[in-house]
């Protein structure tokens, strides 16, 4: 599962943003022949060199209307910028009231992906869920309750048979490292708790990722072999994991 409010979807590449200094979010911040500004074509998006598949993943960069920033930059500040977009206030526009936003369900996605926890991860499973009924007889604010977001990614992530979304392994080391590790978990899919031997096997197997690879290496192997495993194997990695004392929170 995604870390929530910290890992993103890049809206170019589809792939995972692995960290918020990594991610980028743009968006034009246009004017009218009357001097009125509007914001619209918000994106998430790798910083240039942060894509594994693409050189630059920013698609605004050349315009000359673009905002941006860093994910790191904006994710601890959320709430006053996406408020900024609904009205500036009265320093900054004495006379006007009004949002600077031309498309207000485009701008919702936006602030649900930068406040709601789980919301990134569960929107990518949005027109399956709905679908299949999911939505049906819930309340309008506990489509998003991120318990709620939760049991999308359940059904429809890795986990629950479909495709889920996309984890790129940093390199061909940790794709060798995630092959062991599954095949560790290869034979203890329904067991409930983690044997003592197995712990053993995975601490050894922990210390040789981490002596190589590093935190952010022991990381990514992690959810490399996660994304290849069945609920209940990833029940046991975790408590196993943890009982490693290797696993990152
Ligand atoms: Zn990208």
């Amino acid at each position: 599962m995604l870390k929530p409010l910290h890992h993103y979807v890049c809206d170019t590449c589809s792939d995972i943003i692995q960290t918020p200094e990594e991610g980028w979010l743009e968006w034009k911040d246009g004017a009218d022949k009357n001097g009125m500004r509007f914001a619209h074509s918000f994106r998430f998006c790798h910083v240039a060199g942060a894509s594994q598949r693409r050189k630059v993943c920013q698609t605004h960069y050349r315009d000359a209307d673009v905002s941006d920033s860093y994910l790191s930059e904006i994710l601890p500040r959320s709430p006053a910028f996406i408020f900024s977009f609904l009205g500036v206030g009265h320093l900054h526009e004495p006379e006007l009231h009004r949002q600077r936003v031309v498309d207000m369900r485009a701008f919702l996605d936006v602030a649900r992906r930068l406040t709601i926890p789980h919301y990134e991860e569960a929107r990518q499973f949005w027109a399956d869920a709905e679908h299949d009924g999911m939505f049906e007889g819930r309340h309008e604010y506990s489509t998003y309750a991120p318990d709620f977001l939760i049991s999308i990614i359940e059904r429809y992530g890795p986990y629950g048979g479909g495709p889920g979304p996309k984890v790129v392994p940093v390199s061909g080391e940790v794709l060798v490292f995630a092959e062991r590790l599954i095949s560790l978990f290869a034979n203890h899919d329904s067991a409930r708790a983690a044997p003592s031997h197995l712990v053993k096997d995975v601490k050894v197997l922990g210390e040789e990722i981490f002596g190589k690879l590093g935190d952010k290496g022991m990381r990514d192997v992690f959810d490399a072999a996660e994304a290849s495993l069945t609920e209940s194997a990833r029940n046991l990695i975790d408590r196993t994991w943890s009982g490693t004392g290797y696993w990152i929170a």
